[in-house]
C-alpha cells in the first residue's frame, strides 16, 4: 500500500526519538532520591518501555482495554477485580466515589457539588489524616475523625459510605484487622492507601486478602509502571462502581482522569515486569549498591555510616550517612545543593538534612540520605565519586 502524501516514512535515524529533553533544555539527573513524584518517581524498565511504544502503534476501543487490564489484572493480584487509574490519587477519588455510589448510582452524576442528598461520610483515625486527603474530599465527602476504638464503634451511622486507612501511617491506635473487622459489622466498605508501599511483591495481594474491599498502589513508584497510572483493587461490586464514575463516561468525577491506552498496557507491563522480580534478588542488589557507597567514604574523617529498611513505605535499603560538622565543615543540605549543581547532576533522598518528611527514615538537620533503588547500573559509582569529592573538599 502507498504511503498517504506527507507521511514519513521510516528512518533509523530518528526512530529512537529525538531528545525532547535536551530539546526543551530540561535536566536530566541520577536518581539518588527514590519514588518522589516531584523527581518524576521512577523509569521503566525496558520491557515495560518497549510495551508502551508498542501500544502506541494501533487504536483500540477504550471501554475494552480497560475491562481486559483489569480482568487481567485482577487474575495476577489475587483479588476479585481491578483497574487501572490514573495514579494512585486518583484511585482514591473513583474508589470514594465508587463507595457513595453503590447505594446511589444517581450520585455518581452529582460527585462533588450535588452530594447534600446523598451519604457522604468516611471515617479515618485522626494519625492517618494526611495530604491526599484531597482526592477524597475531591468527592464532597465529610470526614469523621477517631482515635480509640469506642470512637470508631460509635461514629457508624446511615450516611457512613467508607472507613479510610492509610498504610504506612506512623501513628494511630488501630491496627489493620481491626479497623477492618468494625468496619465491615457495620457493613461498610475499607479502603487502604498502600500506595508507595511495595515491595515487598507480596503486598499486591496481602491487604485485600486481609479483607480490605478497596486498595491502591501508584504505579509509577515501586513498581515502575508509568507515572499517571496506578492500581485500584477489590470488590467486584466497588471496583464497577469505580468504573461508572470513570472516563470514558464524560458526566463523572473521572472523566478528566482518563489514562491514555499506552499507559494501561504500560502499567500491565510493569505488575508482569515487578512479579517476575524476586524480592530477595532485589534486597540483596540494593544492600550492595549502600554498601559499595559506604566503603568509597570510609577514609573520610569521623564519617559512620549505616543501611536502614524504612518499615512500610519504600521498605528497600537507604544510606544514612553522618559525620562531625567540626572536621567535616559542609552541612548534608548544602551536599545536597552541590550534588544537584554538579556533573552528572545528582538528587540525594529528600529527608536529606530533615526530620521532617522522612517517611520513616531516621534522617534528621546532620544526616545524608541516599537512595539508591532508582539508580542505573553503574550510577552508585557516580554518586560514590561526587559524594567523596564534596566531602573530602569540606575537611
Ligand atoms: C504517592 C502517594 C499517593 C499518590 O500516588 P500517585 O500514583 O502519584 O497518584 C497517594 N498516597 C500515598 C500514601 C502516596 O505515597
Amino acid at each position: 500500500m502507498a504511503p498517504l502524501k506527507g507521511a514519513p516514512g521510516p528512518d533509523p535515524a530518528t526512530d529512537q526519538g529525538e531528545d525532547y529533553y535536551d530539546k526543551l533544555g530540561v535536566a536530566k539527573f541520577i536518581n539518588a532520591a527514590g519514588t518522589y513524584t516531584i523527581l518524576t518517581a521512577s523509569t521503566m524498565p525496558p520491557p515495560v518501555q518497549a510495551a508502551v511504544a508498542r501500544a502506541a502503534k494501533h487504536p483500540v476501543r477504550l471501554i475494552d482495554l480497560q475491562t481486559k487490564a483489569g480482568e487481567y489484572l485482577a487474575k495476577r493480584l489475587h483479588c476479585e477485580a481491578a483497574m487501572v487509574t490514573a495514579g494512585a490519587a486518583s484511585a482514591l477519588t473513583l474508589g470514594t466515589a465508587a463507595c457513595m455510589t453503590v447505594a446511589n448510582p444517581s450520585a455518581r452524576h452529582e460527585i462533588p457539588t450535588g452530594v447534600a442528598g446523598f451519604n457522604n461520610e468516611v471515617i479515618v483515625q485522626k494519625a492517618h489524616r494526611y495530604d491526599y486527603d484531597h482526592a477524597l474530599r475531591n468527592c464532597g465527602i465529610r470526614f469523621v475523625e477517631v482515635e480509640t476504638m469506642e470512637d470508631y464503634e460509635a461514629a457508624f451511622n446511615d450516611r457512613t459510605v467508607m472507613a479510610h486507612f492509610f498504610n504506612a501511617a506512623e501513628q494511630g491506635r488501630i491496627g489493620r484487622e481491626d479497623w477492618i473487622r468494625v468496619a465491615h459489622k457495620h457493613k461498610v466498605p475499607c479502603f487502604n492507601d498502600a500506595a508507595a508501599d511495595v515491595p515487598p511483591i507480596s503486598n499486591l495481594w496481602n491487604y485485600t486478602q486481609m479483607g480490605f474491599d478497596l486498595v491502591t498502589f501508584s504505579g509509577g513508584k515501586g513498581i515502575r509502571g508509568p507515572q499517571n497510572a496506578g492500581l485500584l483493587l477489590g470488590k467486584k461490586n466497588l471496583i464497577a462502581a469505580a468504573a461508572a464514575n470513570n472516563n470514558p463516561f464524560d458526566d463523572c468525577i473521572g472523566r478528566g482522569m482518563k489514562v491514555a491506552k499506552e499507559q494501561i498496557v504500560g502499567m500491565v507491563a510493569a505488575v508482569d515486569w515487578f512479579l517476575s522480580q524476586s524480592d530477595d534478588t532485589m534486597q540483596k542488589e540494593f544492600q550492595r549498591r549502600a554498601e559499595r557507597i559506604a566503603a568509597h567514604l570510609n577514609d573520610i574523617p569521623t564519617l559512620e555510616s549505616r543501611i536502614v529498611v524504612p518499615p512500610v513505605a519504600n521498605q528497600v535499603p537507604h544510606l544514612l550517612i553522618r559525620y562531625d560538622r567540626l572536621r567535616v565543615k559542609i552541612s548534608p543540605l548544602e551536599v545536597a545543593e552541590q550534588l544537584r549543581q554538579g556533573t552528572p547532576a545528582i538528587e540525594l533522598n529528600p529527608a536529606t538534612g530533615r526530620t521532617e518528611a522522612s517517611a520513616g527514615l531516621p534522617s534528621d538537620a546532620n544526616t545524608v540520605v541516599v537512595g539508591v533503588w532508582m539508580l542505573e547500573p553503574g550510577e552508585d559509582a557516580i554518586v560514590a565519586r561526587r559524594l567523596r569529592e564534596v566531602l573530602a573538599k569540606a575537611t
